[in-house]
């Protein structure tokens, strides 16, 4: 006896996502959520930025997914009335080095056809005023959206699909056989439920999870743990766009992001990591002001307090690991790994691409 055809573990962006895809089509679908509500990790701490999909390795699912994802969220968040912003961002270059960076992100754009308008030094006085730079790229794809309202939307599909989803229920362990992969909750030994297709999108938990699941031999990456820090700007916002700099090596650089309610944020910056932990110490400032300041001269004047962080979870090659351990026909084990960034933009592809690959599998 089966007690789920797919249990989904985690209750992000990405695990709602999943499930909402999976439950339209009248599976019985459970998701698991060992927090006492939905979105509490890393979903609720990042930019909240709809990327266009302009940096990522040619032909990688990051950029596919992102690309797709950006126009399926577009869609969803417009037909839903979840705010949004499709406000635009400049990416500024203040060296000659820079500069030609820039003309790689053009051309790879063009590969694309994402659109990116070139700007001089009078267009980016002209666009922002207290930006300071020689060029510039914008970008009119890019925007902010309300993620909170995002999942709370993916929960209801779920819900109004016939799904289950169940917070204060952690995964501890599973067990692949033949017919089934059964699985025990928040370590009761005597409750074991049976599933179809297990997908383990737990996030910075996700290879954790994989550990615990036996009798079955399958790969699981090295995982990477690079925190990003946010910091908040005291007082109005110099910005009405996203000002990005030229992205650096395991991040976008420190970039100022408006939020929906107007506020500026600057971050994330990169910070390797040996354990979880989410605190933001007040000793970043100078850090940050320093960074900031190659394109924003008058931070000096202003203030910045300590926000939030998220966490990146950087495996090898860079990209999205969508892994499918076929066990069978019938029995399917889906391990996400890397969901870093651009997982927001592109969750709705990720719900698609799941479904493809475990209803094909039927
Ligand atoms: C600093 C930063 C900035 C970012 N900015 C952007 C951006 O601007 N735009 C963009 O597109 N993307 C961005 N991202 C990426 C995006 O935030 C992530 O890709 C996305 O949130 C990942 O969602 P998730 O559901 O995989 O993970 P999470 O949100 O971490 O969810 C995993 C869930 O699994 C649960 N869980 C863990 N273990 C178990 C268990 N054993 N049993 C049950 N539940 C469990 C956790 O409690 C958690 O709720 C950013 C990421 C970071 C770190």
């Amino acid at each position: 006896m089966i007690d789920f055809e797919f249990t989904v573990v985690g209750g992000g962006v990405i695990g709602l996502s999943i499930a909402k895809s999976l439950s339209s089509e009248n599976k019985k679908v459970l998701l698991l959520e060992k927090n006492n509500t939905f979105g509490q990790e890393n979903s609720s701490r990042n930019s909240g930025v709809i990327h266009a999909g302009l940096y990522y390795i040619k032909n990688s699912l990051k950029e596919k997914l992102c690309i797709q994802g950006r126009h399926y969220l577009y869609k969803y968040i417009k037909d839903r009335g979840i705010k949004y912003n499709k406000c635009g961002k400049i990416i500024v270059a203040s060296s000659l080095d820079e500069i030609q960076k820039l003309k790689f992100i053009k051309k790879n754009a063009e590969r694309l056809a994402i659109e990116l308008v070139e700007l001089d030094k009078k267009n980016l006085k002209e666009m922002e005023p207290d930006l300071n730079g020689s060029a510039g790229l914008f970008s009119r794809e890019t925007g902010i959206v309300d993620v909170h309202q995002l999942m709370a939307n993916f929960l209801i599909d779920v819900e109004n699909n016939g799904g289950t989803i169940v917070f204060n229920t952690e995964f501890s362990e599973g067990f692949i056989n033949q017919n089934s992969i059964d699985f025990i909750v928040n370590n009761q030994k005597n409750d074991v439920f049976k599933t179809k297709v297990l997908i383990n999108c737990s996030g910075l938990n996700s290879y954790r999870v994989a550990k615990s699941i036996k009798n079955f031999q399958f790969k699981i990456p090295k995982i990477r743990f690079v925190k990003g820090n946010y910091m908040k700007l005291e007082g109005d916002s110099p910005f009405s766009r996203l000002i990005y700099p030229i992205p650096q090596k395991d991040g976008l650089g420190i970039h100022s992001t408006i939020c929906l309610s107007g506020e500026t944020h600057f971050g994330p910056d990169t910070e390797q990591l040996k354990s979880v932990n989410f605190d933001v110490s007040r000793d970043l400032e100078n850090k940050f002001k320093k960074s900031i300041s190659k394109y924003w001269s008058k931070i000096k004047d202003r203030n910045l307090v300590p926000d939030y962080s998220g966490i990146r979870t950087k495996i090898v090659g860079n990209d999205f690991c969508i892994q499918n351990n076929k066990i069978n026909q019938n029995i399917s084990l889906i391990n996400l790994f890397g969901i870093e960034s651009p997982g927001l933009t592109s969750s709705i592809a990720i719900g698609e691409f799941v479904k493809n690959l475990v209803i094909e599998n039927k």
